[in-house]
């Protein structure tokens, strides 16, 4: 019950309107007992600073951030941890003991989720896209021991700026999507990562479409992992293709949850919610 002792997180983005975490985190709130609920708020570009610096003095106990205030926040926060520093971007935001916004990432975390019990030392990993998931993709993928990560965009801007972002860390193999060399690679990958948006719902009728077209999917085999990024529609194109070729697949709403539920833990200094709990409200919803 809502009472007037109840606190309470908020989502700052624009839009937020399609936004799931309002769904999950309310039902993981609800499970854990706590006198809190979670809202989702527009902000406007002028307004963020303003708003930040509001929501320190009322009774808001935490925050998520997301497009397109993800790298804005960092001036606003004066504790940030390592791991948003490295991807230069935040997703959650909570008081410190001095009333100041102390800053995390926990997309990583949600990435590496569902891959945990899979054994990916010494198998090729493909990223496909080089935007501000992959980032934290290849993050995920170094710290899971994957010792060769190779990128394929059609940026080559963002592609070579992204293999520098890593390059104290490992050698990235970069390819823009017509190269040649991308078809051994697909052969022969443990793992391919989607983080295009191709295949996303988008408004009124869905995009049958696979990332690069069918052509690069081409020498894809049953042995690959296939995961992607995007959770609607469920299954995404590639998915359903990659299922057809008889490949494992992961969707993005496993990813989606895990770094909701990393973002509780940071907010409740942490406490644990059952995958489930949040995984079936979403699935409820949807
Ligand atoms: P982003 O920063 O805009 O990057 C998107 C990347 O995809 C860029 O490299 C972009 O290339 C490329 N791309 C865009 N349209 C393309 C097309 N038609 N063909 C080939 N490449 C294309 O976006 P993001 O933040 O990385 O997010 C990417 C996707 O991941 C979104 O669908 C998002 O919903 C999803 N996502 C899911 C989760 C989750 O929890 N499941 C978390 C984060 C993101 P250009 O630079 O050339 O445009």
């Amino acid at each position: 019950m809502i009472t007037s002792k109840t606190s309470f997180i908020a989502l700052i983005g624009n839009p937020v309107s399609h936004s799931l975490s309002p769904i999950m985190q309310n039902a993981a709130l609800q499970y854990l007992g706590l006198d809190l609920i979670y809202i989702a708020i527009p902000c406007r570009d002028e307004d963020l600073e303003l708003v930040l610096n509001s929501l320190k003095k009322i009774n808001c106990k935490g925050l998520n951030i997301t497009i397109p205030y993800k790298e804005k926040v960092f001036d606003l926060c004066s504790e940030i941890s390592p791991i948003a520093k490295r991807l230069k971007a935040i997703n959650t935001l909570k008081l410190n003991s001095e009333r100041e916004w102390s800053a995390t990432n926990t997309d990583v975390e949600g990435f590496v989720y569902p891959l945990k019990t899979l054994n990916l030392t010494n198998k090729q990993a493909i990223v496909l896209g080089s935007g501000g998931a992959a980032r934290s993709v290849i993050q995920g993928l170094i710290n899971l021991n994957s010792s060769i990560i190779s990128v394929v965009s059609r940026n080559k801007s963002s592609l070579d700026e992204l293999i520098k972002n890593f390059g104290n860390q490992i050698e990235i193999q970069g390819l823009l999507h017509n190269d040649n060399r991308a078809q051994n690679l697909i052969e022969e990958a443990g793992l391919i990562v989607n983080t295009t948006p191709v295949g996303m719902q988008t408004g009124t009728h869905e995009e049958n479409i696979l990332p690069y077209g069918e052509t690069f999917w081409r020498s894809l085999k049953s042995k690959t992992i296939v995961y992607d990024l995007i959770y609607n529609p469920a299954p995404t194109p590639l998915l359903k293709f990659s299922a057809k070729k008889g490949c494992m697949t992961i969707d993005g709403l496993q990813m989606l949850v895990a770094q909701g539920m990393k973002s509780l833990s940071f907010w409740t200094n942490g406490l644990e919610v059952p995958f489930h709990i949040m995984n079936d409200a979403l699935k409820k919803y949807l």
